[in-house]
């Protein structure tokens, strides 16, 4: 058990090389960028910086296992155990991982606890019972120019898959892309967000660990403009999988469609919470706290906008602010902190931004609105309430803790708000009434849609955005069908 009293010993182990071919090797031009605690602003780890040629080689790597390697002649239950024994060794090092998480995230212990490391744990379990399950289908036709026919259609792997990653979820999302890749017979390089890379790089070590072959999964740290870009249009790479923000999505859109490299997206939101009146606001309340803060707000799902049916409006707002005013801001690692510290300053400086924005727009700041006391990246859980849906922050992604809560008079309304957004990731409806519950369900625009709860994310479900959140889905059967290109064979008989 490594020494976590000081950030020494909790990052003991960890690598903060480049993982090409199996090996940890620094930038082959000596470049390195620094890793600040985002709770103390202290520097934690100097990280390598991946050159072109890194990239290159890292890219040629995966290619080599894709094309003619173990990899490649390794039979499907092999990957499959393979991606078992992953899951093993993370479960062995949970606590390493959910240490490290906090350390260089800013979250509480607790969320990677309950939420990041076991989904990333289940998600491998899920995928490595896929390998040997990917089948194609036999499909009738009525012949060719009089011929009887015999169709068939085969899954095989893309190819080198890069996965470039964000770093609000670093290991989760590293386990939604990479899984399924592996699981389908892909090789993957990995593109770590320059703010959180350490627990990426501690993935690198286990995977070494557990046995994958060199160069099947190679970690390129560095910045998105140099090292992100220069993966993004290698010619070797020929599909993207990429989590962060709809501008850098769309500057890689952009690449891939060059040479009609294969592309998922997943781009953030600004999702609706729609309260009616009927519903059990305890359970509301609790769940739209749990959607605002839940990682100082930094998630994709984060549910921002809080639609409220008018007779109980003022009641919302006030459990809400009520509830903000009382989550405990501090050191991620002490047990009995609910919110830690925003991952960056420029992230502070951007939530601070937005808190400006809508006090000046005219919304009221019902909770909330400063930096946390002393060092750090801190927010105050904030709450804007009597907002209207053409407010900046309403439409815009905050990416931190703040709400925006909207009153509407009836469901027609609800799903107008709800609806009128670039984004459309998540929705969450909070009634106790089927009808409306199932009404409001199928009319939201959004790639997935929680009755009475928040964030029921789960590896076996599709996950993906409609508009702007993104292109594409991840996760269960559609994680698959993202990592492999059909094949149809056709015999004349
Ligand atoms: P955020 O603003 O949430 O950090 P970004 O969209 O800026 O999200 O970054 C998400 C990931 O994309 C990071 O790993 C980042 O390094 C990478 N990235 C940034 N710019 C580019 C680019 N031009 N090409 C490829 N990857 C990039």
């Amino acid at each position: 058990m490594a020494d976590t009293n000081t950030t020494a010993g909790m990052l003991a182990g960890v690598p903060t090389g480049l993982l090409i071919a199996g090996t940890w090797r620094g930038s082959s031009d000596g470049g390195t960028f620094t890793k600040l605690n985002p709770s103390t602003e202290e520097p934690i780890a100097e990280v390598s910086a991946a050159s072109n040629d890194d990239v290159d080689a890292a890219v040629r790597a995966a290619r080599t296992q894709f094309e003619n390697g173990d990899w490649a002649k390794l039979p499907n239950v092999a990957r499959g155990a393979l991606l078992n024994r992953l899951a093993d060794l993370m479960e062995r090092d949970a606590d390493r991982l959910v240490t490290i998480q906090s350390l260089e995230g800013g979250q509480p212990l607790t969320e990677p606890k309950m939420l990041d490391i076991p989904m990333a744990i289940e998600t491998f379990r899920h995928y490595a019972g896929w390998a040997d399950k990917i089948t194609g289908s036999t499909i009738p036709t009525p012949g060719y120019f009089g011929h009887p026919t015999l169709s068939y259609t085969r899954r095989e792997p893309i190819g080198v898959v890069a996965a470039i990653l964000p770093w609000n979820a670093p290991a989760m999302i590293f386990s939604w892309k990479v899984a399924p890749a592996l699981a389908c017979g892909n090789t993957v390089v990995v593109k770590p967000a320059e703010d959180a890379m350490l627990n990426v790089n501690y993935l690198g070590h286990l995977i070494e660990e557990a046995g994958f072959p060199p160069g099947v999964v190679n970690i390129v740290n560095g910045f998105g403009e140099k090292t992100g870009a220069a993966l993004a249009r290698h010619p070797l790479v020929d599909k993207i999988s990429f989590t962060g923000s709809p501008e850098v999505g769309r500057e890689v859109a952009q690449v891939a469609a060059q040479s009609f490299k294969r592309l998922t997206l997943e781009l953030g939101g600004k999702s609706p919470q729609i309260i009616f009146a009927d519903a059990n606001l305890q359970a509301a309340v609790q769940g739209s706290v749990m959607g605002l803060f839940a990682n100082q707000g930094q998630i994709c799902a984060a549910g921002t906008r809080i639609l409220v049916q008018r007779p109980v409006y003022e009641q919302v707002v006030a459990a809400l602010s009520g509830a903000a005013q009382s989550v405990r801001l501090g050191d991620p690692l002490a047990p009995e902190t609910q919110m830690g510290a925003l991952i960056n300053k420029r992230q502070l400086d951007r939530v601070l931004g937005y808190i400006a924005t809508g006090k000046e727009e005219g919304a009221r700041l019902a909770a909330g609105g400063d930096r946390g006391a002393g060092r750090g990246y801190f927010v105050q859980p904030t709450v804007f309430a009597d907002a209207s849906n053409d407010m900046q922050i309403a439409r815009e992604e905050i990416f931190g803790p703040v709400g925006t809560v909207i009153p509407f008079d009836d469901a027609e309304e609800a799903l107008r708000l709800a609806n009128d957004s670039f984004y459309g990731l998540a929705a969450t409806v909070w009634t106790q009434d089927v009808t409306k519950a199932h009404t409001l369900a199928a009319g939201v625009r959004a790639g997935s849609v929680w009755i009475n709860g928040w964030g029921a994310i789960d590896p076996r479900l599709p996950w993906g955005g409609f508009k702007g959140s993104g292109l594409g889905r991840e996760l269960g059967y559609a994680g698959i069908d993202a990592n492999t290109e059909e094949k149809v064979v056709t015999v004349v008989l």
